[in-house]
């Protein structure tokens, strides 16, 4: 349905974007035609990930910016801004996470958290919205969860920031509407990529409960989530703003009293 080249010349600049799905986004996103800009802490990283991505022909530049300090934004955005004159579509998919029972959880530990996916995304939105305000719109996406508002046990530090995120998304909506800023959010499910595989689901025991529990009985791929991306970057979702499309295969909805009845089975 999408033209193939829909994002041609357009800069996508993705927080994140070094590795698992902001890189899926940043390939998928470039395969469209995108010049990229991918931001993270680790040099080495986003290097490597920027040769990868710049095999579909287009530019990247790899930025080391850490999202919780504001100055270190406002020079990335700077930088981007001299380079190809403006950002059209800002994805705030940097994150950090761990998992942790509240009452085991840190103030040390909330604030990393809280700082990096609520106050980062804030800072990227803000100095990148005002260049967008400046050059006539685009698009803003900020990656969610669905514990924003399904809630997890063991990750209230990123269930509370991701809520605030969404909160950002609405409320920066209405107010960015007449500026020609669409804010929208994607909430991924349990999406395998080479660090959930690592850190959330390493053995196949507990990769077989997770997949019990979701309504679609299988995980997401990087593409699922890379797919609803470009539906939002693109002008077949141009009436749409302040929305979360959620990525899940059901999982959320099937989360239930009768959980214990294990109501998927065949
Ligand atoms: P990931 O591979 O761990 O990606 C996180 C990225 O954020 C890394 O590239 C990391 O790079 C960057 N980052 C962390 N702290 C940063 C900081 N202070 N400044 C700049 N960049 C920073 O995780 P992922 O699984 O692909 O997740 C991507 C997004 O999807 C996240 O927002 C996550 O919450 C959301 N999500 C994922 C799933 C899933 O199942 N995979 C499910 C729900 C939601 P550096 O360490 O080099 O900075």
């Amino acid at each position: 349905m999408l033209d193939s080249t829909f994002l041609k010349d357009r800069l996508v600049v993705i927080t994140g974007g070094g590795t698992g799905l902001g890189k899926s986004m940043a390939e998928a996103c470039a395969a469209r035609g995108a010049h990229i800009a991918i931001a993270g802490r680790r040099k080495d990283v986003l290097e490597s990930a920027a040769h990868d991505i710049s095999k579909h022909g287009t530019t990247v530049t790899p930025i080391t910016c850490d999202v919780r300090i504001p100055e270190q934004v406002q020079n990335m955005t700077d930088m981007l801004i001299g380079k190809y004159g403006r950002i059209d579509a800002l994805i705030n998919n940097a994150a950090g996470n761990f998992i942790c029972p509240a009452e085991n959880l840190s103030v040390n530990g909330w604030n990393s958290v809280v700082n990096i996916v609520l106050n980062g995304t804030f800072y990227c939105s803000s100095s990148v919205g005002k260049t967008m305000i400046k050059n006539g719109g685009g698009t803003i996406i900020n990656i969610v969860a669905t514990y924003a508002w399904a809630s997890e046990p063991g990750v209230v530090h990123s269930a509370s920031a991701k809520a605030g995120v969404l909160a950002m998304t609405r409320t920066l909506a209405a107010e960015w509407a007449k500026y020609h800023i669409r804010v929208n959010a994607i909430a991924p499910g349990a999406i395998r990529t080479e660090g959930t595989d690592k850190n959330l689901w390493g053995d196949e025991n507990q990769r077989e409960r997770m997949n019990r529990r979701i309504p679609m009985r299988r995980f997401g791929q990087p593409d699922d989530v890379s797919n609803s991306l470009l539906f939002l970057l693109s002008d077949y979702s141009n009436y749409i703003t302040g929305e979360v499309i959620t990525v899940d295969g059901g999982g959320w909805v099937g989360k239930g009293t009768y959980e214990m009845v294990d109501v998927t089975k065949d």
